[in-house]
């Protein structure tokens, strides 16, 4: 059976997250002959409405008003309900991202419907997808059916690959106006502390530091390494915990979630609440003093050594092939 599946596009900082474009490909495998409709909420952000197209939407309904301008639950869950309202869609995709777990559940019970929450993949097509989601700390993976009725489902940033970029596509953009009202929360100002380069959620490399680094200097060699690779720094709870970094760094259970191509772990020993947010990256390499660390269990490649001599060979031979 075809549907017309809504997706919602994220913007940050005036660009459209990756995330968007991922959740547009997985709309496709569930849509069918159906419609992808994406939905954008915000103040100034029509502009952008044109990538999701070319990314394989096949038409955008825009929300702008000021009270849009920043994410709040009640703001966004106006905009996007009015938007459920005009289209009536048999699916829904957001973004598995911080503002996607957050909106997503007061939709779902708007709508009084299921919601299948961070679905890593989708076996099979149309009615008969299986969404793949991890449980029990990334323990274990867990295949789930929607039975009948409306399909809702997040997906996990960098784990479904986007569809290539198609500049020749059109579709039609339509803006629809919505009254905001009743805000619980009046975002005045947002302050952003100062975060080097790369997202972390969204990077291709991580180079990931732990209690073992030791202090908030031994953190340097580790940002150079990510600087080199294009990379972002992230962090076990056990280095935050002692203040050798900030939390907006932290992966984990209770931290973010990171699927990069390539995540280094240093001087971290794999808590299962670490791995929990990382477990799932294409490639990881553990480097620890301790050959029996837990970390190595999930390591693709594994070096047993101290981290302030092997992260800085790593910096030198990666200089050499940059020359
Ligand atoms: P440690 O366990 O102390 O490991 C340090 C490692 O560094 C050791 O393996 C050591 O051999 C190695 N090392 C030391 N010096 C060097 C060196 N010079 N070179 C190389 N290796 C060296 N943790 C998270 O990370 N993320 C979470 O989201 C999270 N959520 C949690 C939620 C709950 C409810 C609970 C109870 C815990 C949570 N934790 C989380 C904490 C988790 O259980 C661990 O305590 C934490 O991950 C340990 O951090 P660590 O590996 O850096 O430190």
């Amino acid at each position: 059976m075809s549907k017309k599946v809504l997706v919602l596009g994220e913007a940050r900082e005036g660009a459209l997250r990756n995330v968007s474009f991922e959740a547009i490909a997985a709309a496709k495998t569930v849509a069918g002959d159906g419609e992808i409709v994406a939905v954008l909420l915000g103040d100034g952000v029509a502009s952008l409405a044109e990538e999701l197209i070319h990314y394989g939407a096949d038409r955008v309904v825009t929300v702008e008003h000021p009270h849009l301008k920043h994410y709040t639950s009640d703001g966004y869950s106006q905009g996007f309900m009015s938007v459920y309202e005009q289209e009536k869609p048999e699916a829904i995709v957001f973004g598995h991202t911080a503002l996607g777990k957050d909106l997503s559940p007061k939709i779902a019970s708007k709508l009084s419907t299921g919601l299948i929450s961070d679905v890593t993949s989708i076996e099979g097509e149309g009615d008969g997808a299986l969404f793949i989601r991890p449980i029990y700390s990334g323990k274990a993976f867990e295949k789930v059916k929607n039975k009948d009725g409306l399909l809702f489902f997040t997906v996990r940033p960098n784990n479904i690959t986007a569809l290539e970029k198609d500049g020749s596509r059109t579709g039609n953009v339509t803006s629809l106006s919505v009254e905001i009202t009743n805000l619980r929360t009046i975002i005045k100002e947002v302050v952003r502390k100062s975060t080097e380069g790369v997202d972390l959620s969204e990077a291709k490399v991580v180079i990931a530091g732990g209690r073992g680094v030791k202090s908030a200097e031994g953190f340097k060699p580790l940002q150079e390494l990510a600087n080199l690779l294009g990379g972002a720094v992230g962090a076990s709870r056990g280095a935050c915990d002692a203040d050798y970094c900030d939390y907006s760094l932290q992966i984990g259970q209770t931290g973010k979630v990171v699927t990069p191509d390539l995540y280094i772990a240093a001087g971290i020993s794999g808590a299962i609440q670490h791995m929990a947010g990382m477990s799932n990256s294409k490639i990881i390499v553990a480097i620890n003093k301790d050959p029996e660390a837990n970390i190595f269990k999930v390591a693709d490649y594994g070096i047993v050594g101290d981290l302030f001599e092997v992260i800085p060979m790593m910096i030198e031979e990666i200089k050499q092939l940059h020359v």
